[in-house]
């Protein structure tokens, strides 16, 4: 995760050792190559462009009276941005105050979203809740059936319903819901969480499901699943997605394969939707909520 990043930050900083103080002329040489690592990271280019003048700002402010060396005070200014960038504090999950909570997933196919769905349902019975899991991709079995194994293999309880041959597709998706939410509440499950059908890009038909989905379930939650390792692509499809639904959080799956970082460090400042919970690999429990302050430690080195 972000050696990339951390790698070519660690050489601006470097350059600035030895210098005895903070001046335009070195101030200017280490916001540049900031600058270029962030872009050569992937990082949206407004979002580098603020984060550098930022770090400017703060940096030339900070020349007089101080115990640190230039380095140093970058170092600590640098970090203080980040932080800032990804929001101090960890983003809260919401639940309804009266169970069960729905928290709708969203993404594009292959973003992880089936994979981060079951690996919510097991955070969450971690946490000492009980989840119900439902499928209302209704235009691929083979989705469905994902969702099945992987509820089996975290012992999580699944609402499978029924598909009823004539009817409309978007028909079916909003009755399994409806039938999933009315099961979770019988059983005693506390949250329901809902994998929806994948989209390749934007897509008007499943983006008005979607909305339908939303005024039927009332969610607490409706998480963009994103691969950090797409990139800008990631951060364009939430924002487009956050445009149109409003989102309230973003799930950023395969940082484990994720050198760059551009998504993690531009997705927030985008779609002003904060990242609340990272996928680290394949397995179950490989997942975890998003600490600003460890992955800035983590690009820091
Ligand atoms: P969906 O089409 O969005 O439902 O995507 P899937 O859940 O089927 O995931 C697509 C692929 O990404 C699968 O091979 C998953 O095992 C893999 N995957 C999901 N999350 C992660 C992650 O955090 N790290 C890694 N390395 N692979 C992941």
């Amino acid at each position: 995760m972000f050696e990339n990043l951390s790698d070519k930050l660690q050489r601006s900083f470097k350059n600035l050792r030895g210098q005895g103080a903070i001046t335009d002329e070195n101030i200017s040489d280490a916001m540049r190559e900031i600058r270029l690592a962030l872009l050569e990271s992937d990082v949206n280019l407004d979002v580098a462009t603020n984060l550098v003048e930022q770090i400017r700002a703060k940096a030339m402010g900070s020349q007089i009276a101080t115990a640190l060396s230039p380095s140093e005070q970058i170092v600590k200014i640098v970090h203080d941005e980040l932080v800032a960038l990804l929001g101090k504090d960890i983003a809260k999950f919401k639940t309804a105050s009266q169970p069960p909570s729905v928290i709708l997933m969203a993404g594009l196919q292959g973003s992880g979203k089936t994979t981060t769905s079951g690996k919510l349902a097991a955070w969450l019975k971690k946490g000492g809740h009980r989840p119900m899991l439902v499928s209302v991709d209704v235009y691929r079995p083979a989705a469905r059936e994902q969702l099945a194994i992987v509820a089996r293999s975290i012992n999580a309880s699944l609402y499978e319903g029924k598909l009823i041959d004539g009817e409309a597709a978007t028909d079916s998706v909003l009755r399994l819901a409806k039938e999933a939410k009315r099961d979770a509440a019988n059983f005693g499950c506390d949250i329901l969480i809902v994998d929806t059908a994948g989209r390749l890009g934007i897509d008007q038909v499943l983006m008005d499901e979607m909305a339908r989905l939303k005024a039927l379930l009332n969610p607490s939650e409706i998480l963009f699943v994103a691969d950090a390792m797409t990139g800008q692509d990631a951060v364009k499809s939430a924002k487009a997605f956050n445009d149109l639904l409003t989102i309230t959080g973003a799930v950023l799956t395969k940082m484990d394969g994720d050198a760059r970082g551009g998504a993690a460090l531009s997705i927030r400042q985008i779609t002003g939707a904060p990242i609340k919970f990272i996928g680290t690999g394949e397995k179950p429990d490989a997942f975890e909520p998003f600490h600003p302050d460890r992955i800035v430690s983590r690009i820091m080195g």
